[in-house]
């Protein structure tokens, strides 16, 4: 169990650093290790007939398994450096861009040809934004769908196993320094490499934290986002949606000037549950097969939080406000937009009349109950805004799903390789904290492969 590289974790930022380390130095031996299943053997039970909520696998396969949280996303590749992650601070602007280009060209010969990339550069929608204090950010953004999304991964792991020793259901336990080396420690054994690249995304974010504190590995955390998920007739965004396809717009509150974004637009999509270490949360897919999609449009709406010493638990925070909603609900809780602003819960039968059918079987409730108001102000505030450059949108029967969090990794302190201050050590993808998209994660991976590739 002699490597020359240990990848841990077969989200995006491993597969790419495994990838590009193949392409590089085909001669190295690499071996993965992963803590769910691979591809095919990756299946929520949730059917919304038999079982309608979350019965706490002991390995999500929403979560885990090749390809990462990404596996089953919208596989919406964001190229850009506005928003997705801070990777650029570490890499450069131009570098950063440039290797979220390659990974889409990797992405295309691999299954994605043919998917559409939208960019809001010269986009009219951006005057039309500022008009109403509302902020359109840059990006081009490629839709690859959660079935053309599946395909490239198949394609990229058809590629990678006869090239990459991969281990399935193997979370790794426990990792030391030992002569220079780094030393695994799973159920069934250790395996041992010279350098060693940690991509355990969000899933991973209390492994990664251990890692650190054992090691002494110096992190910062302060900083979390919570909202609702937006649902509503898709024809209200769709001026905005079949151009752009995803507009990340900024708004910032006029009560408390904090910053609300919408987040993960899903034209034609369907809002589903998300599983975070056994606290259900909601997130959104959309498909680039035309034969499922939906009437709906979805997006959250999510306002950031950053706290500032002495406290330090700000996904904490984040938790125990995701619990709250679980324990009132039972997991996700639906509201119409109507009933929020009235005062008062939302009921099945109020939710069964309203002109929007919900794509997720959410218990219907009261997110006031649920969400501080300096939040629930600020979501409120937006829906408001956004009704102004798309109408409808503050509908009575718009639906609010809640709670969303997105849950930021705590960051580790690494330098301009993404090496920690370990030699041979390096984190990438979401558990560093450095990125928080498909295509950061992805070109963290490219990068620290292409640094392996020259030192070695
Ligand atoms: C439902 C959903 C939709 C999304 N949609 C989009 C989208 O459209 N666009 C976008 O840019 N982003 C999207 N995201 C976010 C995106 O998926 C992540 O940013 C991305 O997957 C991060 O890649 P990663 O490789 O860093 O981590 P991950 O994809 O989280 O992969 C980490 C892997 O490490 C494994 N692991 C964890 N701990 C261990 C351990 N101890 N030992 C071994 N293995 C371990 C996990 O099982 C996992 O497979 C979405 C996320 C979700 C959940």
């Amino acid at each position: 169990m002699q490597y020359d590289v240990i990848i841990i974790g077969a989200g995006p930022g491993g597969i790419f650093s495994a990838y590009e380390l193949t392409k590089k130095r085909p001669e190295l031996k690499i071996a993965v290790f992963e803590a769910g299943h691979e591809l095919d053997r990756r299946h929520c039970p949730i059917d919304g007939k038999k079982i309608k909520s979350c019965i706490q696998c002991p390995t999500c396969s929403i979560m885990n398994g090749f390809g990462g949280a990404g596996a089953f996303s919208d596989g919406k590749y964001n190229i850009t450096n506005d928003f997705g992650g801070t990777l650029y601070e570490y890499i450069g602007k131009e570098k950063a861009i440039q290797l979220m280009h390659y990974v889409d060209e990797i992405n295309m010969e691999y299954g994605g040809a043919g998917t559409k990339m939208y960019s809001t550069a010269g986009s009219e929608f951006k005057k039309i934004c500022m008009q109403n204090k509302l902020q359109l950010l840059d990006a081009s953004v490629r839709h690859l769908g959660t079935d053309v999304n599946y395909v490239v991964l198949g394609n990229l792991y058809r590629y990678l196993k006869e090239k990459v020793t991969f281990y399935f259901d193997t979370p790794i336990q426990k990792l030391e320094q030992q002569d220079g080396s780094y030393r695994v420690y799973f159920a069934q054994g250790t395996a041992k490499a010279e350098q060693c690249i940690i991509s355990v995304g969000r899933s991973g974010s209390k492994w990664m934290e251990n890692v650190c504190r054992e090691m002494n590995i110096p992190t910062s955390s302060n900083r979390v986002d919570l909202g609702v998920r937006v649902e509503l007739p898709a024809v209200i965004f769709s001026h905005l949606t079949d151009k752009l396809y995803e507009s990340k717009i900024v708004y910032r509150t006029e009560k408390f000037e904090d910053r609300v974004r919408t987040f993960c637009m899903n034209p034609y999509g369907i809002v589903v549950n998300e599983n975070t270490d056994g606290i259900v949360t909601v997130n959104g897919h959309s498909f680039d097969d035309p034969s499922l999609r939906t009437e709906n449009t979805n997006f959250a709406l999510l306002v950031s939080k950053h706290f500032s010493e002495p406290f330090k638990d700000s996904n904490g925070y984040g938790e125990s406000i995701a619990r709250l909603s679980n324990m009132l609900g039972g997991g996700v809780i639906v509201q119409r937009f109507g009933d929020l602003e009235r005062g008062r819960r939302s009921t099945r039968v109020r939710i069964e009349e309203g002109m929007v059918r919900p794509t997720l079987a959410a218990t219907p409730g009261d997110l006031s109950l649920v969400l501080p108001k300096r939040i629930l102000d600020g979501i409120i505030e937006m829906i408001y805004a956004l009704d102004k450059i798309a109408p409808g949108t503050a509908n009575d029967d718009t639906l609010l799903y809640g709670v969303e969090v997105k849950f930021y990794n705590m960051e580790v302190e690494l330098d301009e390789n993404l090496e920690t201050n370990y030699k041979g050590l390096y984190v990438i993808g979401d558990g560093s904290g450095v990125t928080h998209s498909l295509s950061h994660a992805s070109a963290s991976g490219v990068y620290v492969a292409e640094r392996i590739a020259q030192e070695r």
